[in-house]
């Protein structure tokens, strides 16, 4: 057996496919990669993980190995694979293969320094008449916008980015290190022109080169109707302008509803109690109410019962998808009547005997509307 199981090493399984094995590979040498992690424990497993990638990748090295050869022994079991280091060992197509080819030479080139601006998140109050029927509204908010002295460009009047020294304008710089691989070329981006390949001798006085300015913007904002507490309203590309005259971020208006003294809105309905003497529920009667389209009568039908609801059709707020309009619920809570003086006493009692209700018996049902019917509905069954 080999003195190494690179199955083991990589993590897979020993009837694990090319590709569990790639996968398996590429997670490793991200995490273990030298410009990652440059600790020496780190670069020696990195080494022994890549060993085991280039054996079990390969058919014909993996055929041996799994016979109990190992191509990277000392001793040589393997037909010429030599030694891990500079001669035989294709290191840089595996690492070609992983990162892009990311060796001397194949750079990047300057990072673009135009940039899209933020989005910005703006809160607004309504009414609930406001949300029910849609609002233009006046919206002022902090932002971002073109400095007008440069056009974004962030130079003085008359003046030019100048070409980076540093870097040649190329926008990175290339160090080379000493590794166990041999010399290894890492490249950053330029530390003097943040990878622009230019700078800014004389900036706008404006801007101070940023090619932005902070400011204040009021702006016209059409709320439509049915929207409610927490929508979100974008306004695509009318946030903060990048940094040097870039794209602009949205906008992201979340509506806030102030509560309303009455109405409790669910969905589009909007619900409310009306409190009415015994009286009047048993002899109906009839009010003036106060409903977002103005005032209405409200007939309340002789012998109404407390927990009665009334329902006003098409009377609550607007759908957002414009298909038309939420009702009005008014529940009705009939009061029975407290503290009596000795003429209403009487009254009543005289009333109670016209009715035959002088010894009531009381009405005892099966649950209905109690404890045990609200815990069961509440609970789904049946
Ligand atoms: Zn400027
Ligand atoms: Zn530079």
């Amino acid at each position: 057996m080999a003195a190494r199981d690179y199955y083991e090493i990589l993590g897979v399984r020993r009837d694990a496919t090319k590709d569990e094995i790639k996968k398996a590979y590429r997670r490793l040498a991200r995490e273990l990669h030298p410009d990652v992690n440059p600790d020496p424990t780190t670069q020696e497993r990195f080494k022994e993980v890549t060993q085991a990638y280039e054996v079990l990748s390969d058919e014909n090295k993996r055929r041996m190995f799994d016979m109990g050869h190992d191509p990277f022994a000392p001793s040589g079991g393997g037909g010429g694979a030599g030694g891990f280091g500079a001669a035989g060992f294709p290191f840089d197509d595996i690492m070609n293969a992983f990162f892009g080819g990311g060796q001397p030479g194949g750079g990047r080139g300057p990072r673009d320094r135009v940039r899209r601006g933020r989005s910005i998140k703006v809160r607004i109050e309504l009414d609930l008449a406001e949300t029910a029927f849609g609002v233009t509204k006046d919206v002022t908010f902090p932002t971002a916008v073109l400095c007008a002295t440069c056009q974004g460009e962030g130079t003085a009047k008359g003046t030019h980015r100048r070409t980076c020294d540093m870097c040649q304008g190329r926008g990175e710089v290339s160090q080379v290190t000493r590794s166990f691989l041999g010399q290894v070329m890492t490249t950053r981006p330029c530390p003097q022109c943040a990878g622009q390949g230019s700078v800014i001798t004389d900036p706008c006085a404006d801007c101070a080169g940023e090619g932005r300015v902070r400011e204040k913007v009021t702006r016209k904002v059409q709320i439509p109707a049915g929207v409610e507490d927490g929508t979100q309203i974008q306004l695509a590309g009318e946030g903060e302008v990048g940094p040097n005259g870039g794209p602009r971020g949205d906008i992201f208006l979340e509506i806030v509803q102030r509560p309303h003294p009455i109405f409790e809105r669910r969905g589009d309905d909007l619900h409310c109690t009306i409190t009415v003497p015994m009286t009047a529920a048993a002899l109906g009667a009839s009010f003036t109410f106060e409903t977002l389209d103005g005032t209405e009568e409200i007939d309340l039908r002789p012998g109404t019962n407390s927990g009665h609801v009334i329902t006003l059709g098409g009377r609550g707020t607007r759908h957002l998808d414009g298909s038309g309009r939420g009702d009005l619920m008014i529940q009705v809570d009939v009061e029975t009547p407290g503290r009596l003086d000795e003429e209403q006493e009487n009254l009543l009692r005289k009333f109670a005997e016209l009715r035959g209700e002088d010894h009531p018996p009381g009405k005892f049902s099966p649950g209905h509307g109690g404890l045990f019917s609200r815990l069961r509905d509440a609970f789904g069954a049946r």
